[in-house]
């Protein structure tokens, strides 16, 4: 029932025709919403991971100065105020890279930060976190997470770009204020100290395009790039040098928690393989042809010679 009005029989008198109209038409969408299993996804916090490789934040005293605790503890911190939202940690140097598959099924969205030990992060966990994005879970994608494996696996393109660490500033230009990622975003956010990524960015044409930047030596930069994978949603975001606090920026923490929100899951994931058995057809069927499939729809194996 809807929350927000009594039931006809507690308030009878009060109650107008055009009051019961609005009634039944908010009952209606409340029980559709519950109805489908919805009220499940809406009273859960959406479960949120953010991986780190956790290497210049113990090994460069200026990025130790930016994020004494890590970026990714930087992170949890900003998404943690989040109401709705429950943010974990996890890092390379724990058991199984820090994403087991039990994390990773508990997980709706993913947050991935590396830069060092790209090519650390075994190619198992790859598959792993590839086929959850597949099935639905969202992945957001920061800075230098553009040359990580798991994004140039899902792009299936080389992801490279030019770079120059001058600490310039930068400014991330809203190009698509629309976007739920850009809500409450303003023109453009000012980065006084920033690295220079560029393009041509190696990367498919986005879904959507939310920012583009502009670097101070003159350069322009896709920052902000939407795709879909299967079920799942991405979003690549590139601020985030680890030099500079920039995850500390309230509007930059701001774009990172839209993303999220926007990556979550979306429903039941598509690529679910089944064979319907002839008799099971929505409508009265006889197969009317031959077929390579046995009875279970197994494709039938060959027997002997090529
Ligand atoms: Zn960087």
């Amino acid at each position: 029932m809807c929350p927000a009005f009594r039931p006809r029989s507690v308030a009878p008198l009060r109650y107008s025709r055009g009051l019961a109209q609005i009634h039944d038409r908010c009952d209606f969408a409340w029980r559709a919403l519950c109805g489908r299993g919805n009220i499940k996804i809406l009273m859960q916090p959406l479960r949120v991971t953010i991986w780190n490789e956790f290497i210049h934040e113990r090994e460069n005293p200026a990025v130790a100065r930016a994020y004494p605790r890590g970026i990714h503890q930087a992170l949890a911190d900003a998404i943690s105020r989040e109401s709705g939202v429950s943010a974990r940690t996890a890092t390379l140097d724990q058991p199984e890279q820090g994403l087991p598959q039990a994390i990773l099924d508990d997980t709706d969205v993913l947050v991935w930060w590396g830069h060092a030990a790209h090519e650390a992060v075994e190619d198992r966990l790859v598959t792993r976190a590839q086929e959850r994005v597949l099935g639905g879970m969202g992945l957001v994608v920061l800075h230098s997470g553009h040359y990580s494996k798991i994004f140039k696996r899902l792009m299936g393109t080389g992801c490279g770009l030019c770079w120059r660490e001058a600490g310039e500033r930068e400014r991330v230009w809203v190009v698509n204020p629309g976007h739920p990622i850009a809500a409450g975003a303003r023109d453009c956010i000012e980065l006084e100290q920033s690295e220079m990524y560029g393009e041509p960015f190696a990367i498919p044409t986005p879904d959507d395009l939310i920012f583009v930047s502009w670097f101070e030596g003159g350069e322009v930069f896709r920052s902000g790039c939407t795709w879909t994978r299967g079920s799942g949603r991405i979003f690549y975001f590139s601020p985030g040098h680890e030099a500079y606090p920039i995850y500390h920026h309230p509007d930059i923490q701001k774009v990172i928690v839209n993303g999220i929100h926007w990556a979550r899951p979306q429903g039941r994931p598509a690529d679910v393989p089944r064979n319907v058995a002839v008799e099971q057809a929505r409508e009265k069927l006889t197969r009317k042809g031959p077929s390579v499939h046995d009875a279970a729809g197994r494709v039938a194996s060959r027997s002997g010679g090529a």
